[in-house]
């Protein structure tokens, strides 16, 4: 897999700092396993970051500090997780025997011969992918972490256009499979595409394969026509 587009300085810091949002990070996370380069740009600024707590001023904490910061975080998990009361987690109930079983994807998805769902992606629950507009399937990933995220695994058709839309936000853009262009370039498997929030595209799927990739808003997206219609209720 040869990876020509990667994320931002700026997105690698804030994930380095742990303020990237976790839609955007479940991307990054997804395009460093198989980026080698990205991981090595990451762990540099994470060891900027380390060196620069270590450089900093020792200050004396308040004797409450600790139980202060504590309190900050709300309740200790349960240790079941994020989902209290022992409840099973969701890619793991009915109709799905087991972590194995989960990992062929949701239902509705399709994917090539060889290719698997990143593992960052295949460890989340995914609702079934529905068709929103001709030759597009799109399913929900869940991240119960951020009940604000949006992020979402996109199916489209060959020659088939991701309908055209704005966003609040940056949206990042991560290809698992085939291939898309708009007016900034091409894309392929690994690439990681950023889109700030000025910009209102229609990207195109390559004439030769279904795409399949995985799209986090940073901010509500903007879908104009049906497809603003019927992903309301995901929005
Ligand atoms: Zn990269």
């Amino acid at each position: 897999m040869s990876v020509h587009s990667h994320p931002g300085d700026e997105t690698l810091l804030r994930h380095a700092a742990g303020t990237l949002p976790a839609g955007p990070r479940l991307l990054v996370e997804t395009h460093l396993q198989g980026c080698p380069a990205c991981r090595i740009t990451l762990r540099r600024f994470e060891a900027v970051g380390g060196a620069l707590l270590e450089a900093a001023e020792p200050v004396a904490l308040a004797s409450d500090a600790l139980a202060r910061t504590l309190a900050r975080l709300g309740p200790a998990p349960t240790t079941t997780g994020l989902r209290a009361g022992g409840a099973r987690p969701d890619h793991l109930e009915a109709g799905f025997a087991g972590v194995a079983t989960a990992r062929r994807g949701p239902e509705g998805l399709w994917l090539p011969d060889g290719v698997r769902l990143p593992r960052p992606l295949a460890a989340r629950r995914i609702g079934a992918l529905m068709p929103v507009a001709p030759g597009v399937r799109v399913g929900r990933v869940h991240v119960p972490e951020d009940a604000q995220s949006s992020v979402f695994l996109f199916q489209i058709g060959p020659g088939r256009a991701i309908p055209r839309h704005t966003h609040a936000g940056t949206e990042y853009t991560h290809v698992i499979c085939g291939g898309f262009s708009d007016p900034s370039g091409h894309y392929g498997p690994g690439d990681l595409v950023e889109a700030d929030a000025d910009v209102d595209h229609s990207p195109r799927v390559d004439d030769e394969g279904t795409c399949v990739c995985l799209a986090a808003f940073e901010g509500r997206p903007r879908f104009h026509g049906l497809l603003g219609v019927v992903l309301r209720p995901f929005l």
